[in-house]
């Protein structure tokens, strides 16, 4: 019987192979959704979907472009042409 923590279907459930031949489960953190864009809602590519840590550069975390990680390009050149043209028409 599992203790009561590994019940929940939070956790990702991974059949391991000991080096006995036996199998065990091994429970892990579910994986989070994928990163979408915050206008359109499509899945965002170069955003890792693991929980990236403090020790990896924050460049390998998102795409290095104006709202990289929450816009998807398409998005984010809409956005500055209409940035760009409220500038000219004040
Ligand atoms: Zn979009």
């Amino acid at each position: 019987m599992p203790a009561g923590r590994y019940k929940s279907r939070s956790k990702r459930r991974i059949a391991k192979k000991l080096p006995g031949g036996r199998t065990k489960i091994v429970y892990k953190e579910a994986l989070p959704g994928r990163a979408r864009c915050g206008i359109c809602g499509k899945p965002l590519h170069g955003v890792p979907r693991y929980n990236t840590h403090k020790k990896t550069p924050k460049s390998m975390h998102r795409p290095e472009r104006p709202y990289g990680g929450n816009l998807c390009p398409e998005c984010m050149r809409k956005i500055m042409r209409e940035k760009a043209l409220s500038m000219i028409e004040g």
